[in-house]
């Protein structure tokens, strides 16, 4: 199944995406992207960011969810 992992506040403010991308601590209550402070790669912002995200929003977009359950004609019939 396809997902997209994206970092968000620990608080449930903002998610780090568009203009928030390059932010390091959130703009609405100021807490840390980071998790602790210790300075492994990670994988998502390997360019940007260092350290662990406080919080990982896991989202699974909903198009490829329904491809995959169209697919099949008997599950289409039901579908619809
Ligand atoms: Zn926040």
């Amino acid at each position: 199944m396809e997902y997209q992992k994206i970092h968000a506040c620990p608080n449930d403010f903002i998610l780090y995406i568009h203009e928030f991308e390059e932010m390091s601590k959130c703009p609405r209550c100021g807490v840390s992207w980071y998790k602790v402070k210790d300075y492994k790669e990670c994988s998502i912002h390997e360019n940007s960011k260092k350290g662990l995200a406080a919080k990982v929003l896991w989202y699974l977009p909903i198009v490829p969810r329904f491809k995959r359950l169209f697919a099949n004609g008997d599950d289409a019939k039901d579908l619809t």
